[in-house]
């Protein structure tokens, strides 16, 4: 079967592009072609892909915003699913909100603010999807999705279904999703409160101001590189070793924050890991504490 017959079958549900550089699907701006991105428009579709996949025993990854994302500078001979160009619908109770995997969560943390409902305001500045936020328990501020998430709405094994959160495992950058990486999340419903629409803008603004004063907006970067460790945050350790400002190749510490790490200029995903393991054995060396990284490495 050649792989333009694959094309074809995708082409029956949904949009295909072909030869997609990665690069231009993460926020980190790294990485080699994709062979097929697609973007289905349908609950429906989305089934009828993983069936095409499934027959032709092709690698999948769903991306969201590509912000926690590292790929490798080879090409991927498979298929990426995006789900924001039609997963994107939200809907608004009087104490709860239910997203579509492909919202972007700053929107609906906004729209959320506008309908007069907290529980977001944390996430408003988070560059990312509500499927990837999800995935991630991304959190901030000392708040995470975990607690603000009622259930997510799964597709796994050719079937539908509400998982509560009790039954996500949600940890630290953690989920049940990241021991399946066959199950897509569609959609996501969010418990919220009531609250005046000026105190949550207020809180809003105050964390925007925080994130830009503290963060290099301006670079490439996928956000924080490393977990933090128990014993110290990440920052404390990055900078005891002396590694502020750090380069090599086109992959560089901010000089602003410097648990993220930059794409300065043309950086390969080899650039990043060789400061990322240079990072980890330093840090090791001198506090005997192991760094692990919260982006994930993707085609590897
Ligand atoms: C400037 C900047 C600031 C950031 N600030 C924060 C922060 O404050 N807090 C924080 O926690 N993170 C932060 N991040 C990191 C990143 O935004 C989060 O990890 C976020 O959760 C990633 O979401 P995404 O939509 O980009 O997902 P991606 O990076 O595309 O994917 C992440 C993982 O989720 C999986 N995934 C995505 N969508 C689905 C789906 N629908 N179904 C199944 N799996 C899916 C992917 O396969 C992948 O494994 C920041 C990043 C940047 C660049």
């Amino acid at each position: 079967m050649s792989i333009d017959k694959i094309a074809n079958e995708l082409l029956n549900y949904a949009t295909v592009d072909e030869n997609i550089p990665m690069s231009s699907l993460t926020s980190l701006r790294i990485g080699g072609n994709a062979r097929y991105v697609v973007y289905p428009t349908t609950v429906v579709a989305l089934v009828e892909i993983m069936n095409v996949i499934k027959r032709y025993n092709l690698p999948f990854k769903v991306f969201g915003k590509g912000s926690n994302i590292l790929c490798s500078d080879k090409n991927y001979d498979g298929v990426i699913i995006r789900l924001d160009r039609s997963f994107s619908e939200v809907y608004f109770t009087e104490d709860s909100c239910i997203a579509q995997a492909g919202c972007s969560i700053i929107a609906v943390a906004y729209e959320a603010m506008k309908n007069g409902l907290s529980g977001l305001e944390f996430a408003s500045g988070i560059p990312a999807m509500v499927g990837g936020v999800t995935f991630m328990n991304a959190g901030a501020y000392n708040s995470n999705m975990a607690g603000v998430i009622e259930e997510v709405f799964v597709l796994h094994d050719g079937m539908l279904e509400w998982i509560p959160n009790s039954k996500c495992n949600f940890s630290y950058r953690y989920s049940v999703f990241h021991d399946n990486p066959d199950w897509i999340i569609i959609a996501t419903k969010f418990r919220l409160k009531k609250k005046p629409v000026e105190e949550i803008k207020e809180i809003i603004e105050t964390r925007k101001a925080r994130r830009i004063a503290a963060q290099p907006l301006d670079k490439p970067s996928a956000g924080s590189t490393f977990k933090n460790p128990l014993e110290k945050p990440a920052w404390e350790l990055i900078d005891g070793i002396g590694y502020r400002g750090k380069r090599i190749g086109g992959a560089m510490v901010s000089t602003k924050h410097v648990n993220f790490l930059i794409n300065e200029d043309k950086a390969t995903a080899k650039d990043f890991m060789d400061l990322v393991t240079e990072i980890q054995d330093k840090v090791k060396e001198k506090y005997k504490i192991d760094l692990y990284m919260e982006v994930e490495r993707f085609n590897w």
